[in-house]
């Protein structure tokens, strides 16, 4: 089974209450290869860089599975920047650049390979191009999933809406739901959101873990308590390269195994924020991953009797 990723590949600058990198490889898309590419190869990547992205980096995703022939390289520009600031809880963040640089062209064209993927993983981007990609697919993928953010529903509200309507999982944060629905309580929030297309949604709510709803059906994973948070850049997108990629590989798509897929994203998430970046994530073996697994299991299990 094999998975196509479309996303940011991207340099970013962080500075957290625990330190501070000025460079650092980033990008939605790069995050979500690395953690999918755990479960699922291969991977094929739809991206755009610039003529000062890695070479390094190029050839560490290839050797996890990851084909890059869907990664455009413009060498007359530099590839896309972002830099953000973390509050002391470490849960809010202030974007205090943005430099679109390669992605102000970005128009992809997805290689026939990627276009036979039964599973469609699609990052953080404007929505007119998540539905341009989806638009390439004459066979329709079994699941195709989406992220977007705040920026989107402020700056291209009709474009999302119209994406929305050609995808299957909806992958936002809490306080993104309230602003797209506007409802306050995430039960009413899911209700609205799925009459909008995606059968699925997933709310992202940090150290609060991540809530799945689907019809009346709602399922509730922890976040991992921490003893060291250090960047929580990333941890969106290796949460859904997490769940994508466990659900490629399972390649049954129902309630039930979403359920599965929040905890290994869950899992992953919680390593990419022990280090800068996505330094962790290159680290960690299959144990590594089902050790913490298992802790989430032993964190949300109990045995209760009922008594009169
Ligand atoms: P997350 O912390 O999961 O929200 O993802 C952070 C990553 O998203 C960073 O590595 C950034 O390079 C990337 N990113 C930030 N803003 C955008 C944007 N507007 N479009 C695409 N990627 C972005």
């Amino acid at each position: 089974m094999a998975l196509t990723v479309v996303g940011s590949m991207a340099f970013d600058a962080i500075e957290t209450p625990f330190g501070k990198i000025d460079k650092i490889v980033g990008g939605s898309a790069t995050y979500i290869a690395y953690s999918a590419a755990h479960y699922i190869q291969p991977i094929h990547q739809v991206s755009i860089v610039g003529v000062d992205f890695p070479e390094s980096e190029l050839e560490q995703l290839k050797s996890r599975g990851v084909n890059l022939d869907g990664v455009e390289r413009k060498m007359d520009k530099k590839s896309f920047f972002w830099s953000g600031k973390y509050h002391l809880d470490m849960n809010s963040r202030d974007t205090l650049v943005t430099e679109l640089n390669v992605l102000e062209d970005f128009d992809p064209v997805l290689p026939e390979e990627s276009l036979n993927a039964s599973y469609l993983m699609l990052g953080n981007l404007h929505p007119g191009i998540q539905k341009k990609v989806i638009s390439q697919f004459t066979k329709r993928p079994k699941l195709i999933v989406m992220d977007t953010m705040n920026f989107w529903m402020e700056n291209a509200l009709p474009e999302l809406e119209e994406t929305l309507k050609l995808v299957d999982v909806l992958m936002i944060n809490d306080s993104e739901a309230r602003q797209l629905s506007a409802q306050y309580s995430l039960v009413k929030a899911a209700k609205s959101i799925m009459e909008m297309g995606p059968k699925y949604l997933v709310i992202k709510k940090g150290e609060h873990g991540a809530l799945l709803f689907h019809e009346d059906k709602v399922f509730f994973a922890p976040a991992l308590p921490l003893e060291d948070v250090f960047d929580p850049t990333g941890a969106g997108d290796t949460f859904a390269g997490g769940f994508m990629g466990y659900m490629a590989k399972s390649d049954t798509v129902n309630f039930d195994k979403m359920k599965n897929a929040i905890i290994v994203g869950s899992a992953l998430a919680s390593f990419c924020v022990e280090k800068f970046g996505p330094r962790k994530l290159k680290e960690i073996s299959k144990e590594d991953i089902q050790e913490r697994i298992s802790h989430f299991v032993q964190l949300v299990n109990f045995d209760i009797q009922l008594t009169n």
